[in-house]
């Protein structure tokens, strides 16, 4: 287990990483997603665990031994950056058995391991390929499959999709899930994009300028986030008031019962404030409706929708009927996509 004691990490004066406290591969979850915007210090955190940034103060230890002395080569991370960084001028193959040389595999073991890795990221065929050939995807696995391939006992994933084109985001997203649980690694993955964080991650620590600010199931956090920040970077577009009592919430724009969902937990009787994403305010069309359309943009198979509601707040919602602005709408909450802040 990864365990990070008041860590920091300085560019000069400036602690990129500032005192955290963190851990991983303690539990169940295969896949840590360490998510936050841009800047926030994600990549000097990962930089600083593979032994890539000096770390200022405090202890980055595995299993209960300090790592501030053991180099980058001999911790036995396996780590993938953005663009994958794979050698040029060399095939698939030579690319993923790279790093099995120090672990004194060779010859047919080591043969057997190269297939057995372009097997787990589906590329059966493809080792005597120059990597120059590969597409982006092709390249992020095969950076995949060499990282895996001595058997690293962590995984450490830098923005991984970030050089990718976006149709193939998404898929490569779900294929980098499987392969490292297939793969039985403990898994960190650094991403600025939550949607991302949610198709791989079972856990999420949300980093916010240079700290971490919340750890928890991916679906706990999505219903139960800290703050204000950290449930409009999770993509609320609305922060309102609201108050529960036996686990209905009532808001002035409708109730909603969190018992549907069991990611909430037991969530305490009082006021609260409520997050809301545009999929959690459904708009139907209805003439004594209370809300107004003011503008309606067609998505696939829904209405991406702003209303004006009778009380004269604006909210985002979406509508699976069409509807278009000046038309009156009913609007519901749901309770599977909204959130009620924690503090
Ligand atoms: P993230 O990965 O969350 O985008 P980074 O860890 O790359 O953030 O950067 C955190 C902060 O540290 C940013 O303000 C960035 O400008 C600064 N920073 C990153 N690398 C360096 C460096 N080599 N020298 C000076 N400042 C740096």
């Amino acid at each position: 287990m990864l365990t990070l004691n008041d860590v920091t990490v300085r560019y000069g004066r400036f602690a990129a990483v500032d005192r955290v406290n963190w851990s991983v591969g303690s539990g169940t979850e295969a896949v840590t997603a360490l998510l936050g915007p841009s800047g926030c210090g994600k990549s000097t955190l990962l930089r600083a665990v593979a032994g890539l940034e000096p770390v200022a103060a405090g202890v980055i230890s595995w299993d209960g031994t300090d790592l501030a002395k053991v180099p980058p080569h001999r911790r036995d991370f396996g780590v993938v950056f953005q663009d994958g960084q794979l050698f040029p001028g060399r095939t698939v193959a030579q690319n993923i058995g790279y790093g099995l040389a120090r672990r004194r595999i060779r010859g047919a073991a080591a043969s057997r391991r190269i297939e057995e890795m372009l097997d787990l990221v589906r590329l059966q065929g493809y080792g005597s390929r120059p990597v120059a050939a590969l597409s982006g995807g092709q390249a992020q696995r095969v950076a995949l499959a060499r990282a895996l391939a001595p058997e690293p006992r962590l995984l450490l994933l830098d923005e991984p999709l970030a050089a990718v084109d976006s149709q193939l985001r998404e898929s490569l997203a779900e294929a980098i899930g499987e392969i490292v649980r297939a793969a039985v690694t403990p898994t960190v993955l650094v991403t600025h994009d939550h949607r991302e964080a949610a198709l791989m991650a079972d856990a999420v620590s949300v980093m916010r300028a240079g700290t971490i600010v919340q750890t928890d199931a991916a679906s706990r956090l999505w219903h139960r986030p800290i703050d204000h920040d950290t449930a409009s970077f999770l993509g609320a577009r609305a922060v309102v008031s609201g108050s529960v009592r036996q686990q209905v919430l009532t808001t002035a724009f409708g109730t909603a019962s969190l018992a549907d969902d069991v990611s909430f937990g037991s969530v305490t009787d009082g006021p609260c404030e409520v997050a809301l994403r545009p999929e959690s305010v459904i708009a139907s069309p209805d003439p004594n409706g209370g809300a107004v359309i003011e503008h309606a943009a067609a998505l696939v198979s829904s209405w991406r929708v702003r209303v004006t509601t009778a009380d004269g707040s604006t909210l985002e919602g979406i509508s699976s009927h069409p509807v278009k602005a000046g038309d009156r709408v009913q609007i519901r909450l749901d309770a599977g996509a909204l959130a009620v802040i924690a503090r």
